[in-house]
């Protein structure tokens, strides 16, 4: 194939691909965007295998078949709410090709030193990164922000040997000071995440994604590669645009949170407040009777609906109220609620339930204080009104859902547990706060029971 067609060939891929994301922003259009993604892959692929730059098949086709068994038993096996540490393991392994491209490159005597070495000290930090990222999602190490003194001075130190061995290794070429690079890029990454906890860690991902977007970048000019240049962009655009977001949606700056140490011991004074405090609790058949009595019901679904595999049975339950017993009911959606961006839009689509009756919190916060009960159901940092009212807490400044407006306000969830950041919750123990502790599945189950033998 003559490079004009490899051009022409990379070029329509990368449309292929732009398309696909684009699909994936709504759920109406996300199926075809995954099969518009999955064709550009493959013409992606082909017009690799076909560059006069690819002499022996061998290897490529093992790496190929390796990598798509292990793609596929992964993407068939992992969990909904085992994403998250999915996609940071994804991209540490994007950063750890540029690497070893990188490395390739240098050994066989290409001389283009900024490219290579750009892409290389990006790809190592996320690939380092991503490790831990990974490690403290799988529950492999304490998810809390690990923080020691002079964590921060060590960190600039290190950065600035990363830019004096690539500034060294720039204008002089020498393979040794290459592998320091490729060290300390290695070391800064690690200890760039260390002190990143709490809630932080799905926006650590997501920065940690674009930075394996713009090490193929680097390495895309390193090897005059279209595709590798124009998909590296639009990862590291979108990674940074994706960051950008949750950390508006969190009230947070990135700076923030790359200096890290949220959700650690602030906390005190609210939890010791707390202590004398009594929640009161209900059984399902309580809040079948309420809800059926009612005029409105806003179900605000969090991170233990997706664990517990709720939307379906949420969906009978929304139906049976609306059917059975006329009562308007609505979902109410924190643009944090899960652990990323989207979760719940994915799961309640998936159960069908109407886009129409799907709120951002924009749109329904003031609808809480005219409704009759607020379903919570497995949420809990997302309708804490400490970020609201106390200025010491980590959370404050998070926008939240006003649930505490409606009469009554359910909280399904199994104990009076924190959630992902850390922080109680004093709505638990609210006057017009029942408590229905269990599996946010179970509990709804036995909620729809009751509205059908009434
Ligand atoms: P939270 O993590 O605040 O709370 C979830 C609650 O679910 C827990 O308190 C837990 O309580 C309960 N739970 C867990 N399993 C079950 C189960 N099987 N049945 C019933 N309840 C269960 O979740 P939210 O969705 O409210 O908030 C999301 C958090 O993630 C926020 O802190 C947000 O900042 C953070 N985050 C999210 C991002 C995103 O993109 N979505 C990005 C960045 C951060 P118990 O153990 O008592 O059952």
């Amino acid at each position: 194939m003559s490079i004009s067609y490899l051009s022409f060939s990379y070029l329509l891929a990368s449309i292929l691909l732009i398309l696909s994301i684009r699909g994936l922003s709504s759920p109406e259009t996300a199926r075809k965007g995954n099969i518009l993604g999955i064709i550009g892959m493959i013409l992606a692929i082909l017009t690799t295998l076909y560059s006069p730059l690819v002499s022996e098949y061998k290897w490529v086709l093992l790496m190929i078949l390796l990598g798509g068994i292990i793609g596929t038993i992964s993407a068939l096996k992992v969990k909904m709410t085992a994403l998250p540490q999915m996609i940071a393991a994804f991209n540490g392994l994007g950063g750890l090709s540029s690497v070893f491209i990188a490395a390739a490159e240098i050994i066989s005597g290409a001389q283009t030193y900024l490219e290579t070495s750009l892409g290389m000290l990006i790809g190592a930090v996320a690939f380092s990164g991503s490790l831990i990222a990974f490690a403290k999602l799988q529950g492999l190490m304490p998810a809390k922000a690990i923080t020691f003194p002079g964590q921060q001075f060590l960190n600039l130190l290190l950065a600035l040997g990363v830019l004096g061995s690539a500034t060294l290794f720039i204008l002089n070429g020498n393979p040794d000071i290459f592998y320091l690079l490729a060290g300390l890029s290695i070391i800064l990454g690690l200890l760039l995440v260390l002190p990143i906890g709490g809630a932080d860690m799905p926006v650590v991902i997501s920065i940690l994604n674009a930075y394996s977007g713009w090490a193929a970048v680097g390495i895309g000019f390193a090897l005059h590669n279209v595709l590798l240049i124009i998909i590296g962009s639009i990862v590291g655009a979108s990674g940074a645009i994706l960051s950008y977001i949750m950390v508006k949606a969190m009230n947070r700056s990135l700076k923030n949170v790359m200096l890290g140490g949220f959700g650690v011991a602030k906390n005190k004074t609210a939890q010791a407040d707390e202590e004398e405090k009594v929640a009161h609790s209900g059984t399902p058949e309580d809040a079948a009777f309420i809800m059926e009595n009612a005029n409105k019901v806003i179900i605000v679904p969090g991170y233990g609906m997706a664990v517990a595999q709720a939307q379906h049975i949420l969906k009978e339950m929304a139906v049976d109220l609306k059917e059975k017993y006329d009562v308007e009911v609505k979902f109410a959606i924190h643009p944090v609620a899960g652990r990323m961006p989207g979760h719940m839009n994915v799961l309640l689509a998936e159960a069908n339930v109407p886009y129409d009756d799907v709120f951002e919190l924009d749109d329904i916060n003031r609808e809480f204080a005219t409704a009759d009960v607020a379903y919570v159901i497995g949420a809990n940092d997302v309708t804490n009104p400490q970020a609201k009212t106390n200025p010491d807490s980590p959370i404050f400044g998070m926008p939240i859902l006003d649930v505490e407006k409606a009469k009554t306000v359910f909280f399904v969830k199994r104990s009076l547990a924190t959630g992902y950041s850390g922080v109680d919750n004093p709505l638990f123990y609210a006057p017009n706060t029942v408590m229905l502790y269990g599996d946010a599945k179970k509990v709804t189950e036995e909620i729809v029971r009751s509205l059908e033998k009434n």
